[in-house]
């Protein structure tokens, strides 16, 4: 099983988060993919660079004026506020405007939140990571069984037109899109502890794009907005989204059964692919974690995606810097790539 990354990924580096009225340190750092990157390099993965598939893909599924919105608005934050920390603070809501010509207009508009702040490296980043999970796509489009990108900055929060959650760009609705050129029905997997929103929303009215959240309630959790199990999408998208939710405490067995519901709403949506939003963000030890994943659980949920049988495209999501990390992103990886050898063994 090969692994995709990019070094310029490492270059966005946002300093503070502002949750539940505090600063604290931005939990997304760059030390999140070195971590995961060293742990494959000590397990003989082998980890190319993507491709560069330009901006198309990532206009597939964003809006053209979003996506070049990103190139250079931290040069034009520097120009107009200086030293001021870049952190968008103007949304329009959900209600009638435009974007203005003001940096500062402009970054709340295509922000919903304040968890993406604009840094020198943002753009890179965002950009590599987009083209990891692309190159993660177009490898299982030529035929490989599985595929691991090593996406950083996370994607699955990003709607079309809005940052949201530390995500920018919806890597896995980039890839499940560059998937559909070869695949006629794609499923998107998401076991992040958190809803995976954007993604959810991206194809909320599309028949062809299967989306499977497993998180914690949004009741009382973030997203807080999207992610309730009576959201099972519109117009054609009717029934091809499921959302299934998880109580704050809930232990493997809970996460597991939960898990299995996915399993076969995947299999009956008759997907001949999979996107598997892969976070570690359920581990019980996990800084944002309400729910007590393990190892094993890890393990297990590996094999039996593995043994799904659909080629599959893994996109990194969360999963953030607590002591489990590299060793849960270990645990899931080499699994994976246990049971893919036992499947070729048996065939
Ligand atoms: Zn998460």
């Amino acid at each position: 099983m090969k692994a995709i990354f990019d070094e310029r990924q490492l270059l966005h580096t946002p300093e503070r988060y502002f949750r539940r009225g505090a600063y604290m340190p931005h939990p997304e750092q760059a030390e999140r993919a070195v971590l995961i990157r060293d742990m494959l390099k000590r397990n003989d993965f082998a980890i190319e660079p993507p491709r560069d598939f330009g901006e198309e893909p990532i206009k597939a599924i964003h809006d053209p004026d979003y996506v070049d919105f990103w190139k250079d608005a931290y040069q034009r934050w520097r120009a107009e506020a200086g030293d001021a920390e870049p952190i968008p603070n103007c949304h329009p809501g959900p209600r009638r405007g435009r974007p203005s010509s003001s940096i500062y207009g402009q970054l709340g508009w295509w922000a919903t939140d304040t968890s993406v702040p604009l840094t020198e490296g943002l753009w890179q980043a965002i950009y590599w990571s987009a083209q990891t999970a692309l190159e993660a796509a177009e490898r299982v489009k030529q035929g490989d069984r599985m595929v691991y990108g090593l996406c950083r900055p996370p994607g699955h929060h990003a709607l079309s037109n809005a940052s949201n959650g530390f995500c920018a760009f919806n890597n896995a609705a980039i890839a499940a899109q560059s998937l559909r050129a070869r695949f006629s029905k794609v499923a998107i997997l998401d076991i992040d502890t958190h809803t995976g929103n954007g993604t959810l929303d991206i194809f909320y009215e599309r028949g062809d794009v299967f989306v499977c959240s497993l998180h914690v309630d949004p009741a009382t959790y973030p997203t807080y907005y999207l992610g309730y199990e009576d959201e099972r999408g519109e117009g054609a998208g009717e029934g091809a989204t499921v959302n299934l939710t998880l109580k704050p405490g809930d232990g493997v067995e809970q996460i597991l059964a939960r898990f299995h519901e996915g399993l076969k709403a995947i299999g009956d949506f008759g997907a001949e692919a999979l996107v598997v939003s892969l976070g570690f963000d359920m581990a019980a030890d996990d800084p944002l974690s309400e729910v007590k994943m393990t190892a094993d659980g890890f393990d297990t949920m590996a094999r039996e995606i593995v043994r799904l049988g659909l080629p599959t495209a893994l996109i990194q999501e969360g999963g953030y810097l607590g002591p489990s990390l590299s060793d849960n992103a270990e645990t899931y990886l080499t699994a994976s790539r246990d049971e893919l050898a036992k499947l070729t063994l048996v065939s």
